[in-house]
């Protein structure tokens, strides 16, 4: 494979852009609206500049990764002779079925169609496509050019020399493939998402306090960022989002969100994006200060 495309040029679009273009490949890189992928371009550029000021890539890769990268409003176009699409899009069941079902329309029929969604079954999103068996999960962790894990997820009907072939690319790309079967949250989420819930559990019922709980799994069980920053980090909304998904896929109590999230997402303190979760983030600052409701 020599030409993909990514769609979506947001966090995770733009990592993902980044990291086939450093190996070699020729990226079309798509998004609705020209200034959303001028400000995706904008964040490769700043990556690339941390990675040569680091050492770990010469300027001339700087220069022939983003020679690599071309930026597109058009996605029929963009997805021209494409031989794989990464969707990394907004995570909204309504915006990816449409776009699999363009994408199966615009593309050739071996083009194989990989969705780095964090939750939204393969299989359904598979479902909009007349090629369920070419389609398939590639769920990047944040941030992509620093994070190793690729989870990989096989649909329903995803077939074995699709997956072998996908698992293959991502070692191309130096990244770790992992093989996962498409269940509600995969592995990662399924196993990270309860501990955040557990962690807002403790606090909610007043166990410990924020900073107490992060240092608790931070010292005792060496995570080098304590659950409740993670949660500020990846989105309170997003956490929350997740935690309904598998709620309602397997039918379980285990995974119901403790009710001090759900106000805290209804209250629009969804972490570092909004400015203040469990932590206050104030730019410019390194200092980790729980919000002042945690305060002690
Ligand atoms: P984001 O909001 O930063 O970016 C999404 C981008 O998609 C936006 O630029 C938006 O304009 C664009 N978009 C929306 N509809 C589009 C369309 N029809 N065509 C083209 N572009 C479109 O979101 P993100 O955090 O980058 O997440 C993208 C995907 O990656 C989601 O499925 C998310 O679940 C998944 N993911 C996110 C993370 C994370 O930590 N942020 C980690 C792993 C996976």
């Amino acid at each position: 494979m020599k030409k993909i495309a990514v769609i979506g040029s947001g966090t995770m679009g733009n990592g993902i852009a980044h990291v086939f273009a450093q190996n070699g490949y020729l990226v079309t890189l798509i998004d609705i609206e020209q200034s959303f992928l001028n400000r995706g371009m904008a964040t490769i550029d700043k990556n690339l500049d941390r990675q040569v000021a680091k050492g770990a890539i010469t300027s001339e890769r700087k220069a022939s990764t983003l020679k690599n990268i071309t930026g597109l409003t058009n996605l029929e176009q963009g997805v021209k002779g494409c031989e794989l699409i990464v969707e990394a899009a907004t995570e909204n069941p309504a915006i990816k079925f449409q776009l699999f079902k363009d994408l199966d329309r615009f593309c050739a029929p071996e083009t194989i169609l990989a969705s780095n969604t964090s939750s939204i079954s393969i299989t359904k999103i598979a479902a909009q496509t007349n090629r369920p068996g070419k389609v398939i999960g590639m769920h990047f962790m944040n941030p992509v050019p620093v994070m190793k894990l690729v989870e990989v997820i096989r649909g329903y009907h995803t077939t074995n020399e699709v997956t072998g072939l996908i698992m293959e690319l991502s070692k191309n790309l130096d990244k770790v493939p992992v093989e996962v079967l498409d269940y509600p949250g995969f592995v990662a989420n399924r196993i990270l998402m309860p501990m955040i819930n557990e962690a807002i559990c403790a606090l909610h019922e007043g166990v410990s306090g924020v900073h107490e709980i992060d240092t608790v799994m931070k010292l005792g069980t060496s995570h080098p960022m304590g659950p409740l920053q993670l949660a500020d980090f990846i989105g309170l909304d997003v956490c929350l989002a997740i935690l309904r998904v598998m709620q309602d896929g397997f039918g379980n109590p285990k995974y119901a969100p403790c009710p001090l999230l759900v106000n805290m997402v209804t209250a629009g303190n969804l972490g570092v994006k909004s400015g203040e979760g469990f932590y206050v983030y104030h730019k410019g600052s390194k200092d980790l200060v729980p919000a002042p409701r945690f305060a002690k």
